[in-house]
């Protein structure tokens, strides 16, 4: 079995990228499961605090490690946005394969500072465990929002990404790049887009040569996925349209069988729902670059 590590050399080689998906129920780690498998691309599994508070820290990465090891297939494990060092310490103890140490609210400074104890503390403790720092405002909650935050302020420069790299030592920045997290109303009906500022994507990555993940892009414009990747995104992540995929499958089951209270009779609808959603984000994700259409 390939270390993630190497999964991300693969990707950013052949200019390609690997999908992220959360989960908080076993439906959903299904459907993510199966729809890597359908493709044959290996895939990360993301469970943010609250996602592990409801499945439990040591429960989810023996799930996912159970998978990993019965299939001999490459599904990893990230501890999606650790807002503190007690909570990245426990899931890199249940044997997580990588952590998002989030302290992106903070002051620069004080992110750089922590971020590099994060590194050191984790690493020490698990020298294979991959660690993630974020810097900007990308927005918070994978949910439906009314309004759009305002986040022209939070967009990271390449300057500081390059300084953040060097002091802290992560091994992938997450960066905000005109992303965010969550997805609007109207996006949500499918009128509108969220776009990507694709310039600062290929500036950011000239400056800090790291792996980057692309958060909160659920709901982003198909042509700017792609061409994120191309100009350097190696991970994207994706929550929200999943999220929103569960629920109508479940809606739908609901409807559909409004006496059924099987759940392994009513669950599989929401398990093809999400499915769905997967594998058409998979498919784009691992097109690569040089199947990218041209653009005008
Ligand atoms: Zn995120």
């Amino acid at each position: 079995m390939q270390t993630l590590g190497k999964i991300l050399e693969q990707a950013e080689a052949n200019a390609v990228a690997i999908g992220h998906f959360n989960i908080s129920d076993l439906v959903t780690l299904k459907a993510v499961f199966e729809a890597a498998r359908d493709l044959n691309v290996p895939v990360v599994v993301g469970a943010s605090e609250g996602e592990r508070q409801f499945l439990g820290v040591r429960q989810v990465s023996e799930l996912v490690k159970s998978l990993r090891e019965d299939y001999d297939f490459p599904i990893f494990l990230n501890a999606d946005h650790t807002h503190s060092l007690p909570s990245a310490i426990e899931a890199a103890k249940a044997g997580f394969d990588w952590i998002v140490f989030d302290v992106s609210t903070l002051p620069f400074e004080q992110n750089v500072r922590q971020t590099k104890a994060a590194v050191e503390t984790l690493k020490a403790l698990r020298p294979d465990i991959l660690v993630e720092g974020e810097i900007g405002d990308i927005g918070s909650g994978s949910e439906i929002h009314d309004a759009a935050p305002d986040l022209q302020k939070g967009l990271t420069t390449p300057a500081e990404a390059k300084q953040f790299v060097a002091e802290t030592g992560v091994d992938t920045l997450a960066p905000a790049v005109g992303n965010m997290h969550g997805m609007l109303k109207s996006m949500v009906a499918g009128n509108t887009k969220k776009r990507l500022d694709i310039e600062r994507i290929s500036a950011i990555k000239a400056e800090a040569r790291i792996f980057m993940t692309l958060h909160g892009a659920s709901g982003t414009d198909d042509d700017d996925l792609r061409e994120a990747i191309a100009a350097g995104m190696t991970v994207v992540h994706i929550n929200t349209e999943v999220r929103l995929a569960w629920r109508r499958g479940f809606d739908a089951a609901l409807a559909k069988q409004p006496d059924e209270i099987v759940p392994y009779k009513l669950l599989p609808q929401v398990v093809d729902s999400v499915k769905q959603v997967v594998a058409a984000r998979l498919a784009l994700f691992s097109t690569g670059r040089r199947a990218r259409p041209a653009v005008q």
